[in-house]
């Protein structure tokens, strides 16, 4: 009994610990009394946290002139270059990095070109050299945002689709081995809903970030958190059935939302791209009762605006009732460090847990 009381306080103090540095961080800076009232802690808990940050040197604080006649205040901020944390996006022909500092800001960015049907080994090698291009002070490990189907708790990349010789891959542990560094292993649009989550001012509502690139996935945010399914295998949209009997996909299934998209953008139609992606969507909104989509990826930032209107419009038109299921459609504003800065982000959130443990 002792024993688990002691395992759920050490718990408790992580929470907390992730809990003050996200409302300190998303504020820009709080007093111990808004730090309070912010997070729901009593003051006491508070003051149980901030000391073990401050020695940690993750937070400073700035004294404030006080208003009126009370005491003066003090302001809690995070230090943004204490430490810093590197995120990689392992896209089909390419390796995009960023190095962010503790508020998760990009820093640096680095990118290396990977040939078609690239090995594990060239994957390794690249995301390596990456790593060493951005390598800084404080660094707390690498994220990478990689093409699925894959297992983020064991990192090991399952069979990803068009990449022979990829079949049960431990990339996270190779990369380890490889630079050296902690590793954390996501799917790309895993990543790319967590930079969303992550930004979120407020209650993040139900969100799908949808990834259209060289394949087509969503992240989805569900109940304020990135929602992966037991096997990591959540928001595979991408393939799931538009015309059961249209043209084959890579996957193996004929008329997948990411075969047909794709055949139109190839085609040089990115209005017809954008109306399927925009068909299949209305059904996720069905399945999840979604009240967000982010539209992301190359083939959106290719032609932005001509996809949110027609996303928004077969929302409107195939939605059974647009006035209570109202749907807030927007662009992704990361761009091309979507994947890599949500990846960085993923680790950031582990030191913030980490934050206030003595040594
Ligand atoms: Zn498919």
């Amino acid at each position: 009994m002792e024993r688990a009381t002691g395992v759920n306080l050490r718990g408790l103090r992580r929470r907390n610990s992730a809990l003050l540095l996200g409302e300190i961080r998303r504020a820009g800076g709080l007093s111990r009394i808004e730090l309070a009232a912010r997070s729901g802690l009593t003051q006491q808990a508070v003051s149980k946290i901030v000391p073990a940050l401050l020695a940690a040197g993750v937070l400073t604080e700035q004294r404030q002139p006080a208003a009126g006649v009370g005491k003066p205040r003090t302001r809690l901020t995070i230090r943004a270059d204490a430490r810093s944390a590197i995120g990689v996006q392992l896209d089909r022909d390419e390796v995009h990095a960023v190095r962010t500092d503790l508020l998760g800001d990009v820093q640096a960015r680095a990118s290396i070109a990977l040939p078609r049907g690239y090995s594990p080994a060239e994957a390794v090698s690249a995301i390596g050299e990456c790593a060493h291009r951005l390598h800084g002070d404080g660094l707390l490990g690498i994220g990478v945002g990689a093409l699925g189907p894959l297992d983020h708790r064991t990192g090991v990349l399952r069979d990803a689709t068009n990449l022979p010789g990829w079949r049960e891959v431990p990339l996270r542990d190779r990369l380890t081995e490889a630079v050296g560094l902690p590793v954390l292993l996501d799917k790309d649009s895993n990543a790319a809903a967590f930079a969303h989550g992550w930004r979120a001012d407020g209650p993040v509502p139900a969100t799908a970030v949808v990834l259209a690139g060289t394949g087509i996935g969503a992240g989805l945010l569900i109940d304020g958190s990135v929602y992966r399914g037991p096997r990591t295998n959540a928001g595979e949209f991408g393939h799931t059935t538009l015309a059961f009997d249209g043209p084959r996909c890579a996957c193996g299934r004929r008329g997948c939302v990411e075969v047909l998209h794709n055949a139109a953008a190839g085609r040089g139609d990115p209005a017809e791209a954008a109306r399927l992606l925009g068909i299949g969507l209305a059904d996720l909104v069905q399945v999840l009762d979604l009240e967000r989509i982010v539209l992301a990826g190359r083939a959106v930032r290719g032609a932005p605006e001509l996809y949110r209107d027609s996303v928004a419009a077969r929302l409107g038109e195939l939605l059974p009732s647009p006035h209570w299921q109202r749907v807030r459609l927007d662009l992704d504003e990361l761009g091309r460090d979507l994947v890599a800065a949500g990846a960085a982000a993923e680790v950031l959130a582990g030191f913030y847990e980490d934050a206030a443990e003595p040594g």
